[in-house]
């Protein structure tokens, strides 16, 4: 008998911490309404005290999902457990995930707290959180370099207060996989009632072992493993879903253990919080990457066309790869369209439909095949984005070896129509250039990528630009068969961000 593992998703709330990575709230419910169909067990929405988006975004997420539980994060204050309970009440199954420092570096710089207070703290607020519900979480903050036996005593108050899952991370990623196992090993027998919990791990990537230490927790009876796709987050992320999932489903026999994860769906999840982020995937990532299932090498080559199992660990139809995909054209209509859609997890309402088949068949005017991927494109940019302050209603630029490069832009700012124009040293530059003088932004370009969405040279240009204005710093992204369409989209996309982050910041960081 496989023993079962529950799958934490922290996405939208850790993973939102990557610097740039704000989603808006259309973004985050659809990427819930993904990661439910994915499977995970939990769902860790976001952090309600944080602002008031976040909060929204967690109520919004409460209502719709339906088998998934929710988890609303708070610090061990009454406050933050009114606001985080107040956005996942309406769930159809409520967690407070509250947390408290216990290490004494910790303690003592930033709580300034002693060990007592912060056994009785942890207790109070569980027992706040356990009168709304009896769903509670309580992690322990920089567990891996708390005192082992402190950490045994706080877990065990948590416990005795009714927490039902006490949460170990390696907040600041500084664990080795033996140590880790050999401290998970200590707390399943040294904490009194362990029996009546279970025990998770929340694992950092600094030194690139998240996903071992979550691993080797495992091993030693941790149930629930907090994850996120493509391992985004804080600084170096957290343990990626998909690589303990993979590590699971690759080796049965050596790990006996079975989650509510659906593995066809772990790419294009993949896909769609690297697209909703701006955060790319490194090629050469695990499970994910575009490189990990490509055998560039001659030898490998041969030997994969005549048995796969030579040099593939895994089949890529197993993570949602597939290699013949069912694509639209020209002739395509509303109703193919329409249930593709539905096939790939967007259930559109009639209004969104119209908005999403008139860009489709712009699309397929000027591409031949019209992929998944470009789907997912036109989606994200015609319906996902639609509570946009700054709209790209139309641009044309003139540039060549003889002219000055010049951009006329139409945007719409908050439904309004403005015009102007724009010069500068390149076509695109002259674009941002007019862009920012209609918005009266002040935004300083750091980065700016084009990549092909898919294959072909009539393929989507897909730009990714990293801005950052006052000391904030947002991704944008924007796909169109012209570059400097989509590099202009990509701008005004990054654009919105900023203005997000402006109203609700992201909470400070280092948090769990
Ligand atoms: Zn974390």
């Amino acid at each position: 008998m496989s023993e079962r593992i529950y799958i934490f998703d922290t996405t939208l709330r850790d993973g939102e911490q990557s610097p740039g990575a704000s989603m808006n709230a259309a973004e985050k419910l659809r990427l819930a309404t993904q990661l439910e169909k994915l499977g995970v067990d939990v769902l860790e929405a976001g952090f309600p005290a944080a602002s008031d988006g976040d909060f929204e975004a967690v109520a919004n997420i409460a209502r719709k999902l339906k088998t998934t539980e929710v988890a609303g994060l708070a610090r061990a204050s009454k406050d933050d457990i009114d606001r985080a309970w107040g956005a996942v009440q309406h769930a159809a199954k409520p967690r407070i995930h509250t947390f408290i420092a216990t290490s004494d570096i910790h303690m003592e710089y930033k709580l300034r707290m002693s060990r007592e207070q912060v056994i009785e703290n942890a207790v109070e607020a569980v027992r706040y959180a356990k009168s709304f519900t009896d769903n509670v979480e309580f992690s322990a903050e920089d567990g891996s370099r708390s005192d082992r036996d402190f950490l045994c005593k706080v877990f065990g108050a948590a416990i005795e207060a009714g927490a039902t899952v006490v949460n170990l991370p390696d907040t600041v990623g500084y664990a080795i996989p033996g140590e880790f196992s050999e401290m998970v090993r200590y707390v399943m027998d040294h904490t009194p009632d362990m029996h009546q919990a279970i025990l998770s791990v929340h694992c950092h990537n600094d030194l690139g072992l998240a996903t071992a230490n979550t691993l080797a927790a495992i091993q030693e009876g941790a149930k629930q493993a907090e994850v996120t796709i493509n391992g985004i987050g804080e600084r170096a992320g957290n343990t990626s879903l998909e690589e303990v999932i993979m590590a699971l489903h690759t080796r049965p026999n050596y790990l006996p253990m079975s989650t509510n994860i659906t593995t066809e769906h772990i790419h294009p999840t993949s896909r769609l919080v690297s697209m909703i982020t701006g955060i790319l995937v490194q090629p050469n990532k695990a499970i994910v990457g575009a490189n990990a299932f490509a055998h560039e090498a001659g030898i490998h080559q041969d030997g994969v066309l005549k048995n796969p199992m030579t040099y593939e660990i895994m089949k890529p139809e197993t993570v949602g790869l597939n290699t013949n995909k069912l694509v639209l054209g020209k002739r395509s209509g509303r109703h193919a369209l329409r249930s593709h859609l539905k096939d790939m997890g967007y259930d559109l309402s009639d209004e969104e439909l119209n908005i999403v088949f008139k860009k489709f068949k712009e699309l397929a005017d000027k591409k031949k095949h019209v992929m998944d991927e470009d789907l997912e494109a036109v989606v994200n940019e015609g319906i996902l984005r639609s509570s946009d302050i700054f709209r790209l209603e139309y641009q044309h630029v003139s540039s060549g070896t003889t002219v000055l490069p010049m951009a006329s832009v139409k945007l719409s700012i908050n439904g309004r129509e403005v015009r102007g124009a724009g010069y500068g040293n390149g076509p695109i530059d002259a674009s941002f250039n007019a862009i920012a003088k209609l918005t009266g932004t002040e935004s300083e370009l750091l980065r700016f990528s084009v990549s092909a969405l898919t294959g072909g040279t009539d393929a989507q240009g897909e730009v990714t630009v990293r801005l950052r204005e006052n000391g904030m710093i947002a991704l944008g992204k924007g796909a169109d068969p012209d570059i400097i369409t989509a590099s202009a989209k990509a701008y005004v996309n990054g654009l919105n961000r900023l203005e997000y982050l402006k109203t609700n910041p992201v909470q400070a960081a280092q948090v769990l």
